[in-house]
């Protein structure tokens, strides 16, 4: 069985504390690898390294960060399937949805090729008499990621393009259950020319992230998981005197209104309720239909289309709609809660408990499930599900709907499906989430934009990518300067004394 290692100072390095982690195969359920679980010395040891490689990297000019980055770029797309297809073997996503991954990631590190314009600072000249005074945007050293299974590309590449444009050294702490890729991107960004023990990629569990937590070197640290463990880290990181941002996990509404265009509604639901197996932070996890009319449209155009979901291995390509999930313990979290729905009072219409897959019996597959008459005091309702499970709440009106949405204890993503200009500005202004679509089902902002949710979906004060990311990797410093002689005539200083 292959064994996995950590990246160290620009090369592998086995792991030495004695622990390991199982790598699945989610389509066979077998295990693929082993992948090594640090130690607080092994953790501590790559943060000291990446603190004396900082001082170099912190001096060098933007431009030539940026290059390092667009470098990477180029080999991210060279790499493109490589990553694609190592992806979905250990996550399970389509091939396809593999790819978008990795593009998503690439996009920010698009971005970060402007950092000598986001890095320049501000200047007000003659603030007063031979006054100037100008702000810079200083490294913080060395900051520190921990990334969810989810998106193994994707929110790697959104930390640590950013904290590496801004001149920082990156301690990476991806998610255990998908750790190859992680891997095979410092190798590219080594490629790229970025230099060793900048990018440090330590696998592990909750012992790597309590060392991270407790370092005094690492000045930042960004998470993104579910939201208990978003708590923890934003109290602990925050008690340490550490910078923190934690992105946490979602319940997202759509509501459709009288007037949309039910097919389009249908295809979106569909797409974003199920897509990835539900396992995306911006699925679609609840249908608001306003008014018994609607939400029979809609239930009626619904139903075929997620009957017809094909669900199956990555390896069988575009004739796959969706994969397994992660785990047979995330498998058995949902067909839990599926459970729940029932003896709760919900009306499940598509029911995928049973679903199996010729020659992949072992696989962690779910098939698809939808629940009419779901109420808010529901499980089904009120915690996220992170699976294919799609639950119609019917509002009688607007007013309802968007109280639902702004009830809910999560903030991260929304969507509104209308032909009306007015509901939708109203719902865009009024609504208290983070990310708002208008009959775009799945708003992930693109790199320029920032991303992130609202209450418990997202703890800390700024997003990721885009121009908030150059905010959260950066510190200022506010120079104030005076010289208030002007030049004189006669002295040491004057061009003519010079002559
Ligand atoms: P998770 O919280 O289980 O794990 C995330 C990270 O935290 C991993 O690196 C893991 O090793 C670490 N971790 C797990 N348990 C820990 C503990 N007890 N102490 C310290 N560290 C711990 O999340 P996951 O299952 O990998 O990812 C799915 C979750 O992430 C979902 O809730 C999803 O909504 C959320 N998510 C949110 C966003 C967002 O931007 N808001 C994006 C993607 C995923």
């Amino acid at each position: 069985m292959q064994e996995l290692t950590h990246w160290i100072n620009g090369r592998h390095v086995k792991g030495s504390s004695g622990r390991f982690g199982d790598v699945y195969n989610p389509a066979t359920g077998e295990v693929q690898a082993r992948v090594p679980l640090a130690s607080t010395a092994e953790l501590n040891a790559a943060v000291a390294a990446a603190a004396e490689a900082q001082v170099k990297w912190g001096a060098t000019n933007p431009q030539r960060r940026a290059r390092v980055m667009m470098e990477a770029v180029r080999l991210i797309n060279r790499d493109m399937d490589k990553l694609a297809e190592k992806l979905s073997s250990e996550h399970g996503k389509t091939f396809a949805d593999a790819k978008g991954d990795v593009q998503r990631g690439l996009e920010v590190v698009e971005f970060c090729i402007g950092a000598p314009h986001l890095l320049k600072g501000e200047f007000t000249d003659s603030a007063g008499p031979g006054i100037d005074m100008y702000s810079l945007r200083q490294p913080l050293g060395v900051a520190a990621g921990i990334t969810p299974f989810n998106f193994p590309a994707m929110i790697p590449l959104w930390k640590m393009g950013p904290a590496l444009a801004c001149g920082n050294a990156f301690i990476l702490k991806p998610s255990e259950r998908d750790p190859s890729v992680p891997l095979m991107l410092a190798e590219i960004f080594q490629e790229a020319g970025l230099p060793d023990g900048l990018l440090q990629v330590v696998n592990g569990d909750k012992e790597a992230v309590d060392a991270i937590l407790d370092n005094p070197v690492i000045a930042a640290v960004g998470f993104v998981g579910s939201t208990p463990i978003a708590q923890y880290i934003y109290a602990r990181g925050c008690e340490n005197g550490k910078r923190v941002q934690c992105f946490g996990g979602a319940k997202n509404h759509m509501i459709i209104m009288p007037d949309a265009d039910m097919d389009q509604a249908a295809d979106a639901l569909v797409g974003a309720g199920y897509g990835a197996a539900g396992e995306r932070c911006m699925a679609v996890s609840v249908a608001v239909p306003v008014g018994e009319g609607t939400a029979e449209a809609l239930r009626e155009r619904l139903v075929p289309r997620i009957e017809k979901l094909k669900v199956g291995p990555w390896t069988a390509g575009d004739d796959v709609d969706y994969g397994p999930v992660v785990t047979q313990a995330a498998k058995d979290n949902i067909l839990r809660l599926v459970q729940t729905g029932i003896d709760q009072g919900a009306d499940l219409v598509v029911d995928g408990r049973d679903f199996t897959l010729q020659g992949y019996e072992g696989g962690f597959f779910v098939g698809p499930h939808f629940f009419d008459h779901v109420t808010p005091e529901m499980d089904i309702y009120r915690h996220e599900i992170f699976g294919p499970v799609l639950s119609m709440v019917r509002a009688a009106s607007y007013e309802e709907a968007l109280g639902l949405a702004m009830d809910h204890e999560y903030g991260n993503g929304t969507a509104i499906f209308t032909r009306d200009g007015d509901a939708a500005r109203d719902f865009a202004n009024r609504i208290n989430i983070g990310m708002v679509g208008i009959n775009v089902p799945i708003p992930v902002p693109l790199a320029y934009h920032t991303f992130g949710g609202w209450k418990k979906s997202g703890f800390g004060d700024l997003n990721q990518h885009g121009p908030d990311a150059f905010r959260f990797y950066t510190r200022t410093k506010t120079v104030t300067t005076r010289w208030p002689s002007g030049i004189k005539e006669g002295s040491a200083f004057n061009f003519k004394a010079m002559d």
